[in-house]
């Protein structure tokens, strides 16, 4: 009920009603109502149901000005009731009329794909007969490039003096909304040898994520490209750079990157240099851009809008600069490395020679031969969830088998409706209904305590199944006797 009481008067303090935080901490009104009272908590429940249900419009309508949606307000705290905080940059003014209208994937010229099948790569740009192309999951488009790979001696040996970039004050920053402006952009890139390029995403409101932006910097120029707008156009405009082993391609920490980039264009990279990876082969103390850019280039890097929503438009200034942030010096940063990386091979007399540049391209193209993993769930995806649950050991059989059910809703739900599983049904919230098995919408609804609005819109449906699981008594499948979660369940207890 506090908790209630913090979180209205946090919403009317922010409509600008006087003194309403402070009637929020009024401890009287809490007394007058027994919690442990069975009505009472269906009560809380379902008000703070509505609560959630407000701050999920407030803050994708935008009404606070200041940045997008970033997931659930973190219950019973009065500043974050409006979920906001995030992308709240103190340069965030541009920011005022921005705001996510509709979910991007929406109006995606090509619908979303979330069927239970595996990735299919698709035809590689520029292949020389796409008809001949016959895709396989699992199979690398561009597999030999990468086995063939051979860097330009360019990238191999470590230049003389490198020269850090010009200031971002001092030079501007171009945005990338225009399938012409991105034509430009495509025509630059084919005139120089190295560029350095990350990637922004969003994955909360999404089944399986979406890049929101895609930052580009050469030399002499930033760009930053709105990948909601161009989604369609980045795979002819990119991909050819992207796949060419002549064009040097900086990222940090490409992991992701290079999977986001299959995913969403089907663009995949050949010639790639992590910076990352360069920081564990010379085990740098610290592996982060933050920390390269601070050690080689004395800034500070704020890291305020990492977890912002991207996908909120227009972006901010201060979201354009943060994004532009992450490869303005990386090409840089990329040149001091190799220089690190030369000398530290150089060894010391009592240690041998070796070439530290080779093994973080090695290791670089490793990343590149990562296939993008579309989640797949099969019978058994539950248990392997259920065991990734520290303290869910304690499951009997019929409510594993309505964790099992609760499961199978979930990524169904989440594939229709193209939300993350952590959106629809959170792994905590999916245990707490498995351990008390409701049996009623009303008593399901103070289980969820407003913890997804999804949970809370199906609760009947939900009711259901938990019913029909516990009457099933058991998951419609275990894993083979002898491994390892059965011998746990059947102890009761996590080892
Ligand atoms: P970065 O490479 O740091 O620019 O991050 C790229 C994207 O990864 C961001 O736009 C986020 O969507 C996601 N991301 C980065 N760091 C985190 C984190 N600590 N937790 C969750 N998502 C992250
Ligand atoms: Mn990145
Ligand atoms: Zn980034």
């Amino acid at each position: 009920v506090k908790d209630l009481r913090a979180r209205c008067g946090a919403l009317l303090d922010a409509f600008g009603v006087d003194g309403a935080k402070d009637g929020a901490t009024d401890p009287e009104l809490a007394t007058r109502c027994d919690y442990d009272d069975d009505l009472c908590q269906s009560v809380v429940a379902v008000v703070d149901d509505h609560l959630d249900a407000v701050d999920h419009q407030l803050a994708e309508a935008h009404v606070a000005g200041a940045g997008g949606y970033t997931g659930p307000a973190a219950r019973g705290s009065a500043a974050s009731a409006l979920g906001r905080d995030a992308n709240k940059g103190t340069k965030n003014a541009g920011a005022r009329n921005s705001f996510v209208s509709r979910r991007p994937q929406d109006s995606f010229d090509v619908p979303i794909d979330n069927s239970n099948v595996p990735f299919m790569p698709p035809v590689p740009v520029n292949h020389p007969d796409p008809s001949s192309y016959v895709p396989s999951a699992g199979t690398h488009p561009l597999r030999e490039e990468l086995d063939d790979l051979i860097y330009p001696s360019s990238v191999r040996a470590p230049p003389s003096s490198p020269i850090a970039p010009a200031p971002t004050s001092s030079t501007v920053c171009e945005f990338i909304d225009t399938p012409e402006a991105l034509e430009d952009m495509a025509h630059h890139l084919s005139s120089v040898d190295e560029i350095a390029v990350d990637l922004e995403h969003h994955s909360f409101r999404s089944f399986q994520g979406f890049t929101c932006t895609v930052q580009v910097s050469t030399r002499r120029r930033d760009f930053v490209v709105d990948a909601l707008a161009l989604r369609t156009e980045i795979r002819a405009a990119l991909g050819p750079c992207m796949a060419d082993a002549g064009k040097l391609k900086v990222f940090h920490g490409a992991d992701m990157d290079v999977q986001w980039l299959q995913r969403d264009f089907g663009i995949y990279i050949v010639g790639m240099f992590d910076t990352g990876q360069a920081a564990r082969v010379l085990e740098l103390p610290r592996k982060g851009l933050a920390y390269l850019l601070d050690h080689y280039c004395g800034i500070k890097a704020d890291k305020r809008f990492q977890l912002a929503d991207w996908r909120i438009r227009p972006l901010s200034d201060a979201m354009i600069e943060y994004a532009r942030g992450d490869t303005h010096h990386l090409l840089y940063v990329y040149d001091r490395l190799r220089q690190q990386l030369e000398a530290t091979g150089l060894g010391d007399g009592s240690r041998p020679r070796v070439d530290l540049i080779k093994t973080t391209l090695d290791r670089s193209r490793d990343v590149c031969a990562t296939l993008y993993d579309k989640p797949v769930t099969d019978q058994l995806t539950y248990h392997v969830d259920y065991r990734k649950n520290r303290d869910a050991g304690d499951l009997d059989l019929p409510r594993l088998a309505v964790y099992a059910a609760l499961h199978s809703w979930r990524d169904k739900t989440s594939r229709t409706e193209d939300e993350s599983i952590g959106y629809v049904m959170p792994r905590a919230l999916m245990l707490r209904l498995a351990r008390e098995a409701p049996t009623t919408p009303r008593s399901l609804l103070a289980v969820t305590r407003g913890d997804s609005p999804l949970v809370a819109k199906h609760s009947g449906e939900i009711v259901d199944l938990i019913a029909r699981a516990m009457a099933a008594g058991t998951p419609p499948a275990l894993p083979p006797t002898g491994w390892g979660g059965i011998r746990q369940i059947s102890r009761g207890k996590e080892t």
